[in-house]
């Protein structure tokens, strides 16, 4: 094995982005080789892919499912340490040996393996908008103390990254003063989910099987309803402001049914530039894996671009849209509020207790009745974010039930 071999973890392995990152990694296995996988309960596959991939971990993150596992396989599955929860994860994200992380895990709850990751110097491909919403502040000061790198794999914002970076300008994260002279506007494009065309009267019945049914990309459940309510485009908005902190007002998104456009960036000369490509999480995930070289390989023979339409995104109409911006510009633990909120409310949806329609209703009643605050540490956020959950659930039960 060559000595520039780096070693990657994914956290998260058996969802879409995680599945699309060891397909990449297979693709460029001359280079990567893999140490942690992680799942919550997908078991099935996830030992397919340790037999596949032969990691020196993987982590179970379910109790259950993990007793289950020790119980029938003992801790060792074919010649990988079967490991439990955040601990398990912690280890695969901080130890020498890796040099990358993979977050595709989709949530709040692995904030602290991207902690430990950031203070192993590790760099992070991160998936996962969750933990840049609620603790962006926090996120960026430990990096900033730090030698790590943080990578955004979500679509827009590895394309935002590609134009920046194409453009001549220089990937400097969370650094206002650079950016404010050099970059007018940051354009996200959104595909309008599946009910972009719906009156918002027939909002009301959607149901938790038409709400997961995305049109462009093939996702979780919990992002296919944000990307439904559009809250998933206004956490992108937040993740966006962390990234490249340009000011809320001169970051926007524009509805692009197509998916084929991720996002534009404008200049003050009036250039606007594009980054297009395929739907395909591959492209995204390679190009930060091999940051800032291009290596990776992929067939656009099928590719077809002669339908590109831009419209206007209505505020009226995606409620949770406007209230993410609302809290982009508001700052503090708002993100930590709205996400708790929506995480929460979500949950309740896909169980039918609550309409789809009580969702942002939900989140703003949450954002009015809590206390707006900053916190300076990570055990008050995740506090906080308990306090928040458990208040959502009360909240619910009292007036949405
Ligand atoms: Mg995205």
């Amino acid at each position: 094995m060559g000595t520039n071999m780096k070693y990657v973890s994914v956290l998260g392995s058996t969802g879409s982005v995680g599945i699309n990152s060891l397909l990449v990694i297979s693709s460029l296995s001359e280079k990567f080789k893999i140490y942690g996988l992680s799942c919550n309960k997908n078991i099935s596959l996830l030992q397919k892919q340790i037999i596949s991939y032969k990691p020196k971990f993987a982590v179970i993150t379910d109790k259950k499912t993990y007793d289950n596992f020790i119980k029938k396989n003992g801790d060792k599955f074919h010649d990988t340490h079967i490991i439990f929860g955040n601990e398990g994860l912690e280890l695969i994200s901080s130890n020498d040996k890796v040099s990358t992380i993979v977050v595709a895990i989709v949530g709040f709850s692995c904030i602290n393996p991207v902690i430990s990751a950031i203070k192993s110097n590790k760099t992070i491909l991160i998936a996962n908008k969750e933990i840049l919403v609620s603790a962006g502040d926090i996120i960026i000061s430990i990096l900033n103390k730090s030698n790590a790198t943080i990578l955004p794999i979500d679509s827009e914002h590895n394309a935002l990254l590609q134009v920046i970076l194409s453009s001549g300008l220089q990937y400097k994260i969370n650094d206002k003063e650079y950016y404010k002279n050099k970059i007018k506007k940051l354009i996200l494009t959104a595909s309008g989910g599946p009910f972009y065309n719906y009156k918002i009267k027939d909002l009301k019945n959607i149901s938790p099987s038409e709400a997961i049914q995305h049109p462009t990309w093939n996702m979780g459940k919990k992002i296919s309803v944000d990307s439904a309510t559009m809250m998933n485009k206004g956490l992108e908005i937040i993740e966006a402001k962390v990234i490249f902190n340009l000011e809320v007002d001169n970051i926007n998104a524009i509805v692009h049914r197509q998916s084929k456009v991720h996002a534009l960036v404008e200049f003050f000369d009036g250039t606007i530039i594009a980054h297009m490509s395929q739907p395909d999480m591959k492209i995204p995930i390679s190009y930060a894996l091999t940051y800032p070289e291009r290596i990776y390989s992929h067939d656009n023979s099928e590719y077809n671009y002669s339908d590109l339409s831009f419209e206007k995104l209505s505020l009226e109409q995606f409620p949770c849209y406007r209230l993410s911006r609302n809290v982009a510009k508001l700052g503090k633990n708002s993100g930590l509020i709205l996400n708790a909120a929506n995480e929460i409310s979500v949950e309740y949806f896909l169980k039918k207790k609550i309409l789809f329609t009580d969702i942002p209703r939900i989140i703003e009643d949450m954002l009015d009745g809590s206390e707006i605050t900053s916190h300076n540490d990570i055990n008050s956020i995740l506090e906080n974010d308990l306090k928040i959950r458990k208040e959502t659930k009360k909240l619910i039960k009292k007036k949405y039930l």
